[in-house]
């Protein structure tokens, strides 16, 4: 389980989060208006950004006392809003970028359990990332969180910004995550799709949960 306790985040000298406790079993979507503080939630549970209190716990261990780096041997993935994925490197080299950091050499066989996931990724494996569409790179930074994440998903506004057909298409995927055995937080501004997959609904206002 996934468990926010308290947390407090401030960027700068302005809180952005106050108070933040929940509990994520196995799927669970925050939903919030353009500045609610989806993302800052998402970045302090990644260790990206540094709480000022409270603690973040996974499977009972104090993740927030960790790095970034070392969300991976947790099986934690990341799926990042805006995509990041390295524009010079080819599609197959994102997406096992967070292997090698962990160097592990089970390369092949966690490609291949992820393209058979995500199929499309297939066809534009070697293709540099800066040649991909918006919706290609989300695919692919699906994929790159799903290499590492195999206990917990942190997917940022995963139907932001795509084509209604790509939005449908991540909709059935992260439906087929809910049947893995892991734990997924998404984020969305509105529960057009998080009730299109059933996720469990908590409510961001000015970085305070409502309901
Ligand atoms: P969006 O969908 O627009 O990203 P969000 O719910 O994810 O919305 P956050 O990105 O977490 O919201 O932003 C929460 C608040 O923090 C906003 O008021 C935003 O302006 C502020 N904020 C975020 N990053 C910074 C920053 N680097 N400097 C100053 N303020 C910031």
């Amino acid at each position: 389980m996934l468990k926010v306790e308290n947390i407090s985040v401030s960027i700068g000298n302005i809180k952005i989060l106050s108070n933040i406790s929940l509990n994520v079993k196995k799927f669970t979507s925050i939903i919030g208006r353009n500045g609610a503080g989806k993302t800052t939630l998402i970045k302090s549970i990644m260790k990206i950004l540094d709480i000022d209190y409270g603690n973040v716990e996974f499977n009972k261990i104090k993740i927030s006392n960790f790095n970034t780096y070392a969300m991976t041997s947790f099986g934690i993935g990341y799926m990042p809003e805006d995509r990041r994925l390295i524009p010079n490197l080819t599609v197959k080299e994102n997406i096992l970028l967070p292997l090698w950091s962990k160097r592990k050499n089970n390369e092949n066989s966690a490609l291949e359990n992820i393209l058979n996931f995500i199929p499309e990724v297939k066809s534009f494996l070697h293709s540099d990332a800066y040649q991909l569409s918006g919706g290609q790179q989300k695919l692919v930074a699906l994929a790159r969180a799903m290499i590492v994440g195999k206990k917990l998903l942190l997917l940022d506004e995963p139907f932001e910004g795509v084509a209604p057909a790509l939005a449908e298409r991540l909709v059935e995927l992260i439906i087929g995550l809910n049947k893995l055995e892991l734990i997924t937080l998404i984020t969305e501004s509105d529960e057009t799709y998080s009730k299109l997959i059933n996720a469990d609904i908590i409510k961001l206002e000015r970085g305070r949960i409502v309901s």
